[in-house]
């Protein structure tokens, strides 16, 4: 019998679940809105999810199984505004199964992941409309 594992998905490093008193917060993070949808309609898929170099794929993410386990790398060079899109991809392929490539089955699970995250980001902004903040220094 395998033992019981934790139904979500993880982020290997720099987990958003840091330590509860951590003192620079994130107010609103799309990949965990990303993640907590998946985890809501899937319940029962896992995967652990690495942001890491490119593996000599040319592609913002990929999905591979390794002992029995979804493994999905997102490219650390992805424009974070694609991040959300790419991690729900490749969170579909975790769901179906990386056989299923972009078939029918793939379709479903990420436009249902995507349909789900953009319900869940509208009420979001609802509740906590976003500002434009002009910033003290470019950060150059
Ligand atoms: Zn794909």
């Amino acid at each position: 019998m395998r033992p019981r594992r934790k139904k979500t998905f993880d982020v290997a490093l720099g987990s958003t679940n840091a330590s509860p008193n951590e003192r620079f917060r994130v107010a609103f993070d799309p990949m965990l809105l990303v993640r907590e949808t998946a985890a809501h309609l899937y319940p029962k898929s896992q995967a652990i999810i690495f942001f890491s170099v490119d593996e000599g794929k040319n592609a913002y993410g990929a999905t591979r199984m390794e002992n029995g386990e979804a493994v999905i790398t997102i490219d650390l060079l992805t424009p974070l505004g694609r991040v959300p899109e790419i991690l729900a991809h490749e969170i579909a392929h975790a769901v179906v199964g990386i056989d299923k490539k972009h078939g029918n089955e793939w379709k479903k699970a990420f436009g249902a992941i995507h349909k789900e995250f953009d319900r869940r980001m509208h009420l979001l902004a609802k509740r906590h409309p976003l500002k434009r903040v002009k910033p003290a220094c470019s950060g150059r």
